[in-house]
């Protein structure tokens, strides 16, 4: 700190190296559980999908996107979550390993320290960990489209899994007859499995499983009477009125352009 002296050892901070994010991008950091197909067995994660894990999964995110500066939308499915700071953030100077170690870090602190609210009786065994990685989009076209990839992965994994399991938890198949079964399956087969056999419409289907979850600031406006007295004048009531943000849980398509228009300050030109 500048109170102290600079010492014969302070050169040693010219071998940081200089990982600015590139000016103008959009800069999008992913976080992925470690281990996670191990984790979730260990843990007694219900097949294919435990709503516990997914609300602490989306919980944690909420508290990043509260805790630190920037970040316009978040988007998570299964045991991944991405984070966009929007493309004129000036936060930690855009440094790279500044966003995403404090993105991870805080992250992973918020799922242990939240676990018991989501898992109850359930211990948590280990201290679970997160991968963390950084990708600058330099268009609205690319990060809509990685966004869409993203959701778009959740559904093909979705689709597999919800039949998978069907398979095996309805219809009797041992988990490598059920892999056997949908080896080469196209959606359209597998949609008409689930269809013919087990009377289920994958549309209706729950939309958490199927879109995953997007997060994003909404404004609401909070109305609050005052009374006030003005010297020499009656004391009257008034109303005021303060716009404040939160954050919104949605699970709803990101890929058309509906959502985008629903959200407009979210992308900037
Ligand atoms: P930044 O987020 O920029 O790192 P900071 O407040 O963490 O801000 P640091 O330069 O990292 O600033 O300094 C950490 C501060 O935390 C110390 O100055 C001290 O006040 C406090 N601190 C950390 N560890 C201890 C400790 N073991 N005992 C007492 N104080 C501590
Ligand atoms: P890696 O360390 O390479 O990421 P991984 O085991 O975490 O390895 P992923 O491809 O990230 O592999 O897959 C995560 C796995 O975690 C899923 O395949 C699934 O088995 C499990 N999982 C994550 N979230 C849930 C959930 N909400 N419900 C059920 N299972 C889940
Ligand atoms: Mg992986
Ligand atoms: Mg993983
Ligand atoms: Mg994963
Ligand atoms: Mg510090």
């Amino acid at each position: 700190s500048s109170i102290m002296a600079k010492s014969k050892f302070e050169y040693v901070r010219n071998f940081e190296t200089d990982d600015t994010c590139l000016r103008n991008c959009y800069i999008v950091v992913r976080l992925d559980g470690r281990n996670f197909h191990k984790f979730a067995e260990q843990h007694n994660f219900t097949k294919p999908n435990d709503n516990r894990a997914l609300s602490l999964m989306t919980r944690s995110a909420q508290s990043v996107m509260e805790e630190l500066d920037d970040i316009v939308i978040a988007y998570g499915q299964s045991d991944e979550y991405s984070f966009v700071f929007k493309r004129s953030t000036n936060w930690f100077k855009r440094r790279a390993s500044k966003l995403m170690t404090h993105v991870a870090s805080q992250f992973s602190s918020s799922y242990v320290f939240y676990w018991r609210e989501y898992f109850g009786e359930q211990k948590l065994l280990y201290p679970p960990g997160f991968d963390g990685r950084v990708v600058l989009y330099p268009s609205n076209h690319n990060l809509r489209d990685y966004l869409s990839w993203r959701q778009a992965d959740c559904h093909i994994n979705n689709l597999y899994n919800t039949v998978f399991w069907t398979l095996v938890q309805r219809g009797g198949l041992s988990t490598s007859q059920a892999e056997d079964r949908l080896k080469g399956t196209l959606a359209a087969d597998k949609n008409e499995i689930l269809f013919s056999e087990f009377n289920i419409n994958y549309n209706n289907e729950s939309p958490l499983h199927r879109k995953g979850t997007t997060l994003v600031w909404e404004k609401t406006d909070e109305s609050t009477t005052k009374k006030i007295k003005l010297p020499q004048e009656e004391e009257k009531e008034i109303t005021v009125t303060r716009t404040r943000k939160k954050i919104a849980a949605l699970t709803c398509d990101i890929i058309g352009d509906e959502f985008w228009e629903e959200h407009p300050d979210i992308l900037e030109n």
